[in-house]
């Protein structure tokens, strides 16, 4: 055995990233194990990050210290808050990335990771002694020890790109697939299945009619995704929109049976929230036209991203149906798009900290367990990054539901497993109002700093923010005021006698922020940013107090924990389907158990009453 590191993690992608750094961070002697050095931080798909739920996810990363919404921050062309007019659970920063600075940046960030060393080998095989990993096989030959293994291998295990009716062996485009290890895990019992995905061509901007075409820009003030982020200085630029058209979808139709997810050469599912533009035209046949969004790959690329037209038709058909929309006339295609399918690990094989159930100290994260998305991948990364260097303490973080959408993630991914690739929404999260992008600090950042994954900086940029803001929020609880000196201020209450807060009034919905600035000269003196957050917490606090209460019977019920013991296969009185997904599951607690797809209450009073007879 050449070396031993306390961490080991396989791949150089959005998870593997973060998990090493996190590692690193938190004292492992890391390496990071890679094809190849300079794919490193790579997009393999749309340039953007963030979004509804997945920009959550990002401000959840930078709330542990992790890369993304910083390298995101130096690398972003165009910011975006959606859903700005709605209320603030579900506004979701986004912002259109330079590709090649991306990268760079991520690049910077791993190869100058203090503790972290960077080895450009394939890891082909797990050294796994009575049911624990001790390290690894590289394809060139050598051996490295490890207490603990994260596996982030992509889209690569097996991986075969298609388009019409060409094949080929591929981890994504120009890299070949990772052959070693699926058999290995196959070999060790793991439940492996295939999923699929696809992306669009690029695009030669410099034979686009932009003139044509409608332009859409970002927000004039541009809002980072990190606290660390001072301020967004690169220079922004626009994207536009063109729509398919019924010329589109006639050569789309005619051509149906050369794409090769129509002709059945793919078997695994694709995620039905991102689906190709043979899969729109076939399931919502009666719209005339879909959006197709332009977006620029970087500032000094002129390569275009058609977001919205996926497709693994053969290269000719996609010349054609793109030249029939309005802008594309003269368009040249440089990288004609395609599907990829590849091996998964059913995510039910993990325990809530991104262990595997069947080997000690082997942890998986990002694509290989069923999800789509840089965000998503990024997030399980660093979980899985924290628990792998917390073990050699006994330690480990589980975040639930109501911390985080990183809870949320994976209690969905190792409860209920997956049939498509798993996205993140807003609408998964059941305390949406508490898990919101703009508190996601105040949620996380003291947690990770006492697993020493957040440095020094960080917490205290975040310590002075809640200062601040639990000073703003006291200045605005006691600044009072009777009806009638409102009134006499111009801002129109109940004349019922009831003193009224400032912190109240901001609840008003016919009360606007500008008038109780004038009001109270002293609000000038909270940050905009901070003024913002307070308005949140008194707009929303009646909601915000009924979550709570709700919130902690929810921890109640995950208090109330099943042990060990229980032998599902002799549990007398279950259906033969509620067993066989206990069996896989293995729920840790009652409220976990009523999570998984198919268990009745029913079920759950037998396997209660089991527990308490034999107690
Ligand atoms: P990856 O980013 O794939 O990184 C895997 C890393 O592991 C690579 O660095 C690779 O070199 C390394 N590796 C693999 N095997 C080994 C080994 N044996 N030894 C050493 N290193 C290894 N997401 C969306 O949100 N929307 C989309 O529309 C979308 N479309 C996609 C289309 C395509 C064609 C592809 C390939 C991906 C698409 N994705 C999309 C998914 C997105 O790219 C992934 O979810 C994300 O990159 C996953 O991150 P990851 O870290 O799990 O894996």
């Amino acid at each position: 055995m050449s070396q031993f590191f306390d961490v080991i993690v396989v791949g150089g992608g959005h998870a593997g990233c973060e998990a090493a750094a996190a590692a690193a961070r938190m004292g492992a002697k890391t390496a990071l194990f890679t094809h190849r050095i300079s794919t490193i931080g790579e997009m393999s798909c749309n340039p953007a990050i963030g979004g509804i739920g997945k920009g959550h996810l990002v401000r959840e990363i930078d709330a542990l210290d992790g890369l993304m919404g910083r390298v995101a921050d130096r690398s972003g062309i165009q910011f975006r808050v959606l859903n700005r007019a709605k209320g603030p659970a579900v506004r979701g920063p986004r912002a259109q990335i330079d590709r090649r600075l991306y990268r760079e940046g991520m690049q910077s960030e791993i190869l100058n990771c203090s503790g972290l060393t960077v080895v450009e080998q394939e890891v082909f095989d797990i050294d796994v002694i009575d049911d624990a990993v001790h390290g690894i096989l590289t394809a060139q030959g050598d051996r490295f020890g490890c207490g603990s293994l994260v596996l982030t291998a992509g889209t690569f295990m097996r991986g075969t790109i298609f388009r019409g009716d060409e094949r080929t062996p591929a981890g994504r485009h120009g890299e070949g697939p990772t052959l070693g290890l699926s058999g290995c895990l196959e070999r060790y019992k793991f439940r492996l299945g295939r999923l699929k995905t696809g992306t669009p061509p690029r695009l030669d901007g410099k034979t686009i009619h932009w003139e044509s075409l409608e332009p859409q820009y970002g927000d004039s003030i541009p809002e980072p995704f990190s606290s660390m982020t001072e301020g967004i200085s690169g220079a922004q630029v626009p994207c536009h929109i063109t729509y398919t058209n019924t010329e589109t979808h006639r050569i789309i139709k005619e051509n149906l049976h050369r794409s090769a997810m129509y002709s059945g050469s793919i078997v695994g599912r694709g995620p039905r929230y991102c689906p190709s533009i043979e899969d729109k035209i076939v399931k919502f046949a009666e719209k005339e036209r879909h959006q197709i969004f332009l977006e620029p790959e970087g500032l000094e690329d002129s390569t275009i991203y058609p977001n919205g037209v996926s497709t693994s038709l053969p290269g000719d058909v996609q010349v054609d149906f793109l030249r029939s929309m309005v802008g594309l006339e003269n368009v040249e295609v440089l990288r004609a798009g395609y599907a990829i399918e590849y091996d998964f690990i059913d995510p039910q094989e993990l325990k809530p900290t991104l262990e595997t159930k069947r080997i000690s100290g082997l942890y998986l994260a990002g694509q290989i367990i069923g999800t789509t998305g840089y965000e998503e991948a990024a997030g399980l990364g660093l979980m899985a990054g924290i628990n792998a260097a917390a073990k050699r303490f006994g330690r480990e973080i589980v975040l639930k539901r109501s911390d985080a959408y990183l809870g949320v993630m994976i209690d969905d991914l190792v409860t209920r497993g997956v049939t498509e690739p798993y996205r993140m929404f807003t609408s998964r999260a059941e305390f949406r109002l508490t898990l919101r992008a703009d508190n996601a600090d105040q949620r996380l950042t003291d947690l990770g700093a006492d697993f020493g994954v957040v440095g020094a900086r960080r917490l205290s940029i975040f310590k002075s923010k809640a200062d601040d803001l639990a000073n703003a929020i006291s200045l605005c609880k006691n600044l009072t005021t009777s009806p009638t000196a409102a009134t006499a201020k111009g801002i129109s209450v109940n004349q019922d006698g009831v003193r009224r807060s400032v912190f109240d009034l901001m609840s008003y919905p016919n009360i606007e922020i500008t008038q109780l600035a004038i009001a109270w000269s002293e609000l000038a003196t909270i940050e905009p940013k901070i003024l913002e957050q307070v308005l949140i917490e008194a707009k929303y606090a009646v909601y915000l107090d009924r979550q709570k209460s709700d919130i902690e019977s929810y921890r109640k019920e995950e208090l109330c924990a099943i042990p060990d013991w229980v032998d599902y296969e002799a549990l007398p009185g279950l259906s033969n389907e509620v067993r066989d997904r206990f069996c896989i599951v293995r729920p840790q607690t009652f409220a976990q158990a009523s999570r998984i797809e198919g268990v009745t209450p029913a079920a759950l009073g037998v396997l209660m009453a089991h527990i308490r007879k034999r107690a």
